[in-house]
This record gives structure tokens, sequence and C-alpha cells, in this order.
């Protein structure tokens, strides 16, 4: 059996994990990021961290055949360009982390891993092309064709958050009004959510949280499940900006899967049929017989060691 490392840094945490040739986790650890702090400093302690859970778990060290990193921001060729969170400004991350660990290491942006993860092992496992849409704090996603991920000739592309999906619309982080994050992320479904409640003093958000500070991304899911209206409603208008996204993603580039990631996964079902039911009314897909499936992710929280990993065995 061949292994491999996976690491997955994180704003809070660093997670790290061996991995097998066949992307199953043989075991992983986690220590807090405390960024920010220097890279020099991170670097150490990932590879001090690579050598200590091999230790722990009875693995050699020699065995490990390379260590993929997935780090947030722009990458390219091994150097993370920018990551506002970690406040990385020109590291040579690939560089830094060969000459601590003694592997051969390959640095990809964390929304590309997560992609690349499900391609291999999650919602697109067995297929030949997925678009991962990872919905969080923001939307993040990845595209993988046949194997390799498609980040654009400059390493911005993917960047579906930033979709415009109501021209004029919510002003972004990114100076732009109207993108598709503003809209479809757990951010803006909290919000939405706490204005329904202002809006609204007989709904039974109330009672689930008490306080608009309460709110949480699955507060509108809970209230729905009892009856409630004005959360039906804020999850439906969720929904609906989220097809747009979703169908302009398939107007593209018709891949196999797209692949719903980040926490408003775990409503599964409850979040794909509806979203499904409304991509498929939307556009040119309607008269295609052969339609992408749209999918809830599979791998969760794992989906940054898995994906990290990938990467570096596809360079192997
Ligand atoms: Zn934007």
């Amino acid at each position: 059996m061949k292994y491999y490392i996976g690491v997955d840094i994180g704003g809070t945490n660093i997670a790290v994990g061996v991995v097998d040739e066949n992307f199953d986790i043989k075991c992983k650890g986690s220590i807090k990021t405390n960024a920010p702090r220097s890279a020099e400093s991170i670097c150490d302690d990932i590879a001090g961290l690579c050598k200590s859970l091999c230790e722990k778990n009875g693995i050699d060290y020699g065995d490990i055949l390379g260590v993929g990193v997935a780090s947030p921001g722009i990458i390219k060729d091994g150097v993370v360009v920018f990551a506002s969170n970690l406040q990385f400004d020109n590291v040579p991350l690939k560089a830094m982390l060969e000459a601590r660990t003694g592997k051969k290491c390959a640095v990809c942006n964390d929304a590309n891993a997560a992609a690349l993860a499900e391609y291999v092992a999650g919602a697109g496992k067995g297929y030949h092309s997925l678009v991962a849409v990872t919905i969080g704090t923001g939307v993040g996603g990845g595209i993988v064709l046949e194997g390799k991920i498609w980040e654009g000739f400059n390493g911005a592309g993917a960047e579906i958050g930033h979709i415009v999906t109501v021209p004029g619309g919510r002003l972004c982080t990114c100076g732009n009004r109207g993108c598709l994050e503003t809209y479809c992320s757990a951010t803006a479904l909290i919000n939405d959510t706490k204005e329904a409640m202002i809006n609204n003093p007989d709904s039974k958000l109330w009672e689930i949280c008490g306080h608009t500070d309460n709110v949480t991304g699955k507060s509108a899911y809970d209230a729905a499940e009892m009856g409630d209206e004005v959360a039906k409603n804020v999850i439906k208008k969720f929904i609906k900006y989220l097809s747009i996204g979703v169908a302009n993603i398939i107007t593209l580039l018709q891949p196999e899967v797209v692949c719903i990631g980040g926490g408003m996964s775990a409503e599964g079902e409850t979040l794909i049929a509806p979203l499904d039911k409304l991509v498929k009314e939307s556009g040119v897909i309607r008269s295609l017989s052969k339609r992408p499936k749209i999918r809830a992710a599979g791998l969760f929280n794992d989906a940054g060691i898995v994906g990290a990993a990938a990467e570096v065995i596809a360079e192997d």
C-alpha cells in the first residue's frame, strides 16, 4: 500500500491526515492555525505534525510518498500568491514544506482541493467531470475536468461565488454587486432569516431562535419543517438564487456532476431535490435527455485532506 499525507490549512485549524492510494484516511490529527503568524512557524508545525502523526499510528514516515497541501487563497506554481486570512503574501509554501518534510509536496487552493476530493472519492467518484459549489461563509467552487483541476490560466478561475446573479443587487465583498454569494452563502441565509424574523413577529423562527442573535444556517430549515411559511419563503428564495448559479454552470460546462458542499449540504435532499427541480425547469438543459446529476457532497470535513492528498497523488 502507498501512503500520502493531506494537509488542510484552515483559518482556525490545520488538519493533517495519512491517506492511502484508495483515498481512505488511515489516521488524522490537527493543530490550531493561530493565524496570523509567520509562514515559517506554520510550516515547522505542519512538518512536525506529519511526523508525529505517523509515529503515533505505527506508520513508517519513510513510506510516505508525498505531502499535498490545501491552502486558502490564490495559489500559483506552489506559491501562495495571496491569502487574506493567513496574511500570506507570495509565500513559497511548496518549497518551504519540501525542505521541512523531506517529501515531494503539492499545494493547491482549498476550494479546488475539495472539488478534487469529491471527484476522486465523493459525489463524483466514477465520473469524468465535476463542478463543486461550496456554501459556507462565502460561496466557493472548483472545476475538475477529466481528473484535472481547471483554475483558469491565471489561477483565478472557478470563482463561482462571484457569478453575477442579480444585476445591481447586493454589494459583495469583491466590490461587485449581485454576486451569487451575497444571496446563497450561509451568511446570506442567516441575514435573510433574521430579516424575515424582524418582519414577521408571529414566525415560528422566534420559538426556535428566541433572538435574532441565535440564528444559524439551519434555523430556517428547522422552522420550515414545523410548517412555518416565513421560513419556507426564506429557503425558497435561497434555493431559487442557487438554481440560477447552478444552471449557469451547467449551461457553460455540462459537467456530469454538480456537487453542493459546505455546511448546507447536510440538509441533503431537502436542499437538493427542489434545487434539481428548479434547474431542470430552467433554460437550455430542459430539452436534453442526459442531464448532469446534482448531488450533495459526500466527504464533509475530510474533503481538504483527501483533495490535498489527491493533488500530490496526481503528480506522483
Ligand atoms: Zn463578488
